[in-house]
């Protein structure tokens, strides 16, 4: 049987749920996550970047401190968590050093990824962290997260980190093969569908509610994860994380449902950007920076000649011509008091000009859309 084209992928988000690296006593399945990292270390040599989203911080930590999750408190729960991340994280760096792979931790909130200036702030970071081929391990950060303000679930996180660094594909490693017409624990006529094209609301109550026992995402968390992604230009694979080497199976042909996206994550990115209505301000470009634009660079605070309004970093400008076209828009890496500091001036006196180290670009190109011109 044929496997599944992950070549075809670039950048992939491979979530890893609790129940596949930690059994019901909270002990760390070590030979799993050592063939997971083996097939990690394979997409790597072959020229992937992957970044991981993994669970099991409250699994590991909760015998560490004699909480049983049933009875657990919130509190206890992120205690169990502090506990359990450090565990947790130790043992991918672990298992990526056989491999001569750096590990590097990122926990998120929420606001990491809705807020935009943070969006831009986490963006960054991770494009270095791939760019010199470390392997970001991410979780929710679970210890300062209260209820109201909680991804939730690790799903609907990976969703959001895919998005965030623009992934082209989002694996979801779990304790099920795929999206089946219903739940197929309790319903022996259940179907197993190997693609979806459209995410409708049919199939969020095919989804049904099942949940299973460690993990808390059942099948609708998973599907909304895919919807997010999917959204974003990334395709989604739900697959079965409960064999040995689970992304190399993909490759020889596992079972697996893929939530087909529609365009690319930087389609989606530019559609995203162009449609945001309220611009806060003006940033009129020299001609030089208006060629550079063009020819796919970002804005360097060089071709800036002149900063009108009112914005904040992260938030939407327009970007003018001197003769006042808007040819584009993008979303600011500075704000109009730094931008206006900052016209025209080299890159290497940025720091010298703000009095801090700032960002290189007042606009960078994956933040910025061009609008058709002649
Ligand atoms: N962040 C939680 C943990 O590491 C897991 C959340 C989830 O499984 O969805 O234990």
């Amino acid at each position: 049987m044929s496997g599944l084209a992950l070549s075809d992928y670039r950048r992939l988000v491979v979530k890893v749920g609790s129940s596949l690296l930690v059994d019901n006593q909270g002990r760390l399945n070590r030979d799993w996550l050592e063939k997971l990292s083996d097939d990690v270390a394979g997409l790597a040599a072959d020229g992937h970047q992957v970044v991981i989203v993994s669970s099991g911080a409250i699994a590991i930590g909760s015998p560490v401190l004699g909480i049983s999750k049933q009875r657990a408190r919130l509190e206890d729960l992120q205690a169990a968590a502090a506990a359990g991340q450090i565990q947790l994280v130790h043992s991918y760096q672990e298992a990526l050093a056989r491999h001569r792979i750096a590990a590097a931790q990122i926990l998120m909130t929420p606001d990491d990824t809705e807020d935009r200036r943070r969006f831009l702030n986490a963006r960054r970071t991770f494009g270095k962290l791939l760019e010199h081929s470390v392997i970001p391990i991410v979780n929710e950060n679970d210890t300062v997260a209260t209820t109201e303000i909680r991804y939730g679930d690790n799903d609907r996180l990976a969703a959001r980190i895919a998005q965030l660094v623009m992934a082209d594909a989002l694996v979801l490693l779990s304790d099920v093969d795929g999206f089946y017409t219903a739940d197929p624990t309790n319903n022996s006529d259940a179907k197993h569908i190997p693609t979806v094209r459209a995410i409708t609301d049919e199939t969020l109550s095919m989804a049904g509610e099942s949940r299973s026992v460690i993990g808390s995402g059942g099948m609708v968390t998973k599907v909304q994860a895919a919807r997010i992604a999917t959204h974003a230009g990334c395709s989604t694979i739900i697959a079965s994380g409960l064999i040995p080497n689970p992304l190399q199976a993909l490759v020889d042909g596992a079972r697996c449902t893929v939530f087909q996206a529609s365009g690319t994550p930087a389609a989606a990115r530019k559609q995203w950007l162009a449609g945001v209505l309220e611009v806060a301000g003006e940033l009129i470009l020299d001609d030089g920076a208006a060629r550079a634009l063009r020819a796919g660079g970002s804005l360097l605070p060089v071709g800036v000649a002149a900063v009108v309004g009112s914005f904040r970093r992260g938030d939407a400008v327009a970007l003018k011509t001197s003769s006042g076209d808007e040819i584009g828009r993008g979303l600011a890496e500075y704000s109009d008091d730094e931008a206006l500091r900052l016209a025209g001036c080299q890159s290497d006196q940025i720091e010298q000009t703000l009095g801090y180290r700032g960002r290189a670009v007042v606009v960078h190109r994956d933040e910025l859309v061009l609008f058709d011109h002649e």
